[in-house]
């Protein structure tokens, strides 16, 4: 079997900000230690119900907000995950963490533990963006951080950052990504604000209280970062994502390709979505049921733990779409040719012939030689698309 991607989802923040649709929750700081032992007896149960011993090749504590829990819990998760699998050597550990929520100390303790990528959620620089966000921390907190975290000895560093917020102008976008290359990070993500349902940003914009998106300026917000972030040496990679180059190696994040690869990945803790054994797997998500679980419940098979709420085979016709989909977001490397063959038998051309054709036509999707024959996004395609993966699914 090929190396897995684990994911580890730590669903507690000190505070639920406007506009986030994230399974996580505010104030059950009370839950932390029993959810990670929950959370340790889940890596181990699945692991036990697998049919041979399991190979790792990236880790990823995802939230939420993992920087609440100890160093040591980190610690212990992980180590509980070092008997249990086969954690390659060169394994990319990954963090989230909020500026807000850190010290040296913290960071020493989590580098220590082998964490050895953070991704941090910066958002924006400035105040006022920072508070109609919600967001807990002010920009002189991630200078600090990103400070504190080259002192710890972390060398790879990814921020995250939002645009296209309402009444955010061009200006401040440019001073926003002035600011990140500062930082000099390895990585950056950057995302358009969009307003999920169910958020108080929803409500808000349904009572009028909330200036209305403007699609437009996003996209020429996108533009100007993907112009700024490439003169200063970042590559993209991803429709969101840009990262540097090191000995001419690409620092992309590799939990991440593993997604966009359609490459499989367990999805462990409340709410969690996992890709294993040609399923989708989906967890509980209320963390004192996830807890209560993993309390009563054993090994089962594979790949089903007792936090198991829900399992769907993927077709091929499904599976093809995906791999589409998920694969024409990595904006060099597309969809291969051969690789798309191998995996399901038949060409690209032979499936989707027709809507490569009329994309391409429409200027949105190119035919490539790089690194193999490979159909991917134009730069027009980038900002379309979700037009052009409508076309797959
Ligand atoms: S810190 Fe992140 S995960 Fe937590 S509520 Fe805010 S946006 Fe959501």
């Amino acid at each position: 079997m090929q190396p897995l991607s684990l994911y580890l989802h730590i669903p507690f923040c000190r505070h639920r900000c406007g506009y986030c649709d994230f399974n996580t929750y505010a104030g059950l700081e009370a839950l932390m230690p029993a959810y990670a032992e929950a959370l340790q007896r889940e890596v181990r149960l699945l692991a036990e119900a697998a049919p041979g011993r399991l190979a790792v090749g990236t880790v990823f504590f995802g939230g939420g907000t993992p920087s609440l829990l100890p160093a040591e819990t980190i610690a212990a998760t992980l180590a509980t995950l070092a008997e249990a699998y086969d954690i390659a050597s060169d394994a990319e550990i990954s963090l989230e963490a909020n500026p807000g929520t850190l010290d040296l100390a913290k960071l020493q303790g989590l580098r220590a533990a082998g964490v050895n990528r953070l991704s941090f959620g910066v958002q924006s620089a400035s105040p006022e963006e920072l508070r109609l966000l919600e967001r807990e921390h002010d920009f002189p907190d991630v200078i600090r951080a990103v400070q504190w975290a080259r002192q710890a000895g972390f060398d790879n560093l990814n921020l995250d950052w939002i645009f296209g917020l309402p009444g955010q102008s061009l200006d401040s976008w440019r001073r926003n990504m002035q600011l990140a290359i500062q930082l000099a990070p390895e990585h950056l993500s950057l995302y358009a604000l969009s307003i999920e349902h169910g958020t108080p940003f929803k409500d808000m914009a349904g009572r009028g209280l909330l200036p209305e998106l403007d699609g437009d300026l996003a996209a020429d917000m996108y533009e100007l970062a993907a112009d700024t972030l490439g003169a200063a040496g970042y590559e993209q990679y991803e429709i969101s994502n840009w990262a540097k180059l090191d000995g001419g190696e690409l620092l992309a994040c590799r939990h991440n390709l593993q997604y966009w690869r359609s490459l499989p990945y367990a999805g462990l803790g409340a709410g969690a979505h996992g890709y294993l054994a040609g399923q989708r797997t989906a967890n509980v998500l209320a963390p004192a049921a996830y807890i209560k679980r993993l309390q009563e419940g054993g090994v089962m098979e594979f790949p089903r733990t007792p936090a198991t709420a829900s399992l769907t085979p993927l077709d091929a016709q499904r599976e093809m779409g995906e791999v589409m989909m998920m694969g024409l977001r990595l904006v060099q490397e597309g969809v291969s040719q051969q690789d798309f063959a191998g995996r399901f038998g038949r060409g690209l051309d032979e499936v989707y012939g027709p809507q490569i054709e009329r994309l391409a036509g429409l200027g949105l999707l190119e035919r490539v030689n790089r690194p193999a024959d490979a159909i991917r996004l134009t730069e027009r395609g980038r900002l379309l698309g979700n037009q052009v993966f409508l076309e797959f699914v």
